[in-house]
């Protein structure tokens, strides 16, 4: 391949031109020699090309940096919504047990002369309405201790006490 001197010229002056960065005068140079020189030409096109494939590649990247940035984010708030919604339901089931025991328990204050036969009567009718009756009796005794227990002040009841 026979390459002149001008050839030579443009050919160091084509990342230059590419990149807008001649004077005037050299930059007339090139564009004149490109219109008549294939060979340069050639050369100038395949330099302009490069640099598209590397812009267009860099764009990708940037695509996809931005892409991960934003799935990375999607995937932090998931996974806050995914702790707040596991607290909320733990909360909820904790409710639910304490709530469920104390409902469940079915509490009969019985009278002192009540014969085994009239309680076992009671709990027949408590069971028939609800078989799975967590029942806890209670005598008069029972009940005023449970109330005592209950009660922060105590001398409240001291009166009732010396009563009986
Ligand atoms: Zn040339």
């Amino acid at each position: 391949m026979i390459m002149d001197k001008k050839c030579e010229i443009v050919q160091d002056l084509l990342f230059g031109y590419k990149d807008n960065t001649l004077h005037n005068e050299s930059k007339k140079i090139v564009e004149e020699h490109l219109k008549t020189c294939e060979n340069c030409n050639k050369i100038f096109q395949d330099l302009k090309e490069e640099e598209n494939n590397i812009s267009s590649e860099k764009k990708e990247i940037d695509y996809l940096k931005k892409v991960r940035k934003n799935i990375n984010k999607k995937n932090k708030l998931l996974i806050i919504i995914g702790i707040i919604l596991t607290i909320v339901v733990a909360f909820n089931i904790c409710i639910f047990s304490y709530y469920y025991k104390e409902a469940g328990k079915l509490q009969v204050f019985l009278e002192d002369d009540i014969t085994q036969e009239q309680m076992e009567e009671i709990e027949s009718k408590i069971l028939e309405i609800d078989k799975n009756a967590n029942i806890k009796y209670y005598t008069k005794e029972d009940s005023l201790n449970e109330m005592k227990s209950k009660i922060e002040n105590k001398e409240l009841l001291s009166g009732y006490e010396n009563r009986k």
